[in-house]
């Protein structure tokens, strides 16, 4: 892959873009923009060309067998837990719990850690800016505990005011739960500053990292927190992948989530014995070509450098921001000091969905919508945004492109 750089050592983006085969399509007639990557991200050849040679060459199931197809796919995929616990610096490989996504990695820790401590009266505590994903699960844990949701508030420019945030560290708060960065206003939160106050007070801090982990470099270690949600898919890997980071001592007194094959030391009827971390959390066969794709995705991060293309995302999200900033009656949501190239936006007297579906027939994938985040679509008291979400495949001409048809199609709407 590396031809993505440049020999002088430079993020080149027309070679970055050559290594993504669906960006070169059409849609409409008109040659694709896609600003959803947000929603999910494209895949780079490498991706899919380690899915591909996985079912061609190596199939078989994971741990079971000792043939030689079924020792090669178990390296595989055992490979890609040692390349996550290397791409976010964990401490070991078995604090990797390979899942399903984000979604999953959450719900093990509300099931498996949170349910079994809550008990009524306890809280857990979240923030207006988080994903249903960061929110759900720990609502239904509360029900069943008589425990309760406690939010931490955020600014109108979409940022979490700190101090409250530590104000309600209390002592009934038994987790606190956070998204590193907002999938709607791009906000990055300053996880390491909130992981320092609740270490101090003995609170287990979950950070979501589904949208960090695409445009930032993460360190567990240097964040300090207790638990890293992450998903593959966003990650410019397979969809059905993902993993939860979380530290040794948490993993060795959770009791299995779900149950079945992989997760055991031994069964009988009278009683069943089970494996111990990370494998007691992986119950039946997983999506082992998934995991390969992701491993190829870790490599082609790795390749490109996040130092490098964090610079080209940074004049990009400048560019986007500008030139919205420059259509009269469009209000941006999320104007944090700190930001991923995401932004939010509406235009007065146009509805979101409208302006998606016109867009589209531009050649420009934007999502709209409440991007699974009612609780700040209330905040902000709007039923949906449209949100361009970029990576760092996207160019500047294509912003140029996309704030060029808005104009246009917004035109046909008034
Ligand atoms: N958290 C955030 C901030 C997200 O953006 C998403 C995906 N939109 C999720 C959680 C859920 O991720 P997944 O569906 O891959 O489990």
């Amino acid at each position: 892959m590396s031809d993505a750089i440049g020999s002088d050592g430079e993020f080149d983006v027309t070679r970055v873009r050559e290594d993504f085969p669906l960006l070169a399509r059409q849609v409409h007639g008109k040659s694709l923009v896609y600003f959803d990557s947000a929603n999910t991200s494209q895949k780079p050849r490498a991706v899919i060309d380690a899915v591909d040679r996985y079912y061609r060459h190596f199939n078989a199931n994971v741990s079971r067998a000792v043939h030689t197809l079924g020792e090669e796919s178990t390296a595989a995929y055992e490979g890609a837990r040692d390349k996550l616990a290397k791409f976010i610096n964990a401490s070991s490989r078995d604090e990797i719990v390979l899942t399903s996504g984000t979604t999953q990695a959450t719900n093990l820790v509300a099931y498996s850690y949170a349910l079994p401590r809550l008990k009524a009266g306890d809280e857990i505590l979240v923030t207006t800016m988080e994903h249903h994903a960061n929110i759900v699960p720990w609502q239904l844990v509360c029900e069943r505990a008589g425990a309760k949701l406690k939010v931490a508030p955020i600014t109108e420019r979409g940022e979490l005011i700190v101090e409250k945030f530590i104000e309600a560290l209390t002592p009934s708060v038994k987790l606190a739960a956070v998204t590193h960065v907002s999938n709607v206003l791009g906000t990055i939160n300053p996880v390491a500053e909130l992981a320092r106050a609740t270490r101090k007070r003995g609170i287990p801090l979950l950070v979501d990292g589904s949208q960090a982990m695409p445009h930032l470099p993460v360190d567990v270690k240097a964040l300090g927190c207790d638990f890293y949600a992450l998903t593959g898919h966003k990650l410019f890997g397979p969809t059905g992948t993902g993993a939860l980071w979380a530290r040794k001592e948490w993993l060795r007194d959770m009791p299995p989530f779900l149950g079945g094959g992989e997760m055991i030391r031994t069964v009988s009827f009278d009683g069943t014995t089970f494996a111990e971390p990370p494998h007691r959390f992986e119950a039946g066969t997983p999506n082992i070509a998934g995991f390969v794709g992701l491993s190829a995705a870790l490599d082609y991060i790795d390749a490109l450098g996040h130092a490098r293309f964090g610079a080209y995302e940074a004049s990009l999200l400048e560019h986007l921001t500008e030139a919205l900033r420059a259509v009269p009656g469009l209000r941006i949501f999320g104007e944090a000091a700190h930001k991923v190239p995401v932004v939010s936006f509406l235009v007065d007297g146009a509805h979101a969905h409208d302006l998606a579906t016109l867009l589209d027939h531009e050649g420009i994938a934007v999502r709209s919508g409440h991007h699974c985040a009612h609780p700040l679509m209330q905040f902000f008291g709007v039923p949906a945004t449209l949100r361009a979400s970029l990576a760092f495949y996207n160019t500047h001409e294509e912003i140029d492109r996309f704030v060029a048809a808005l104009v246009k199609v917004r035109r046909l709407l008034a």
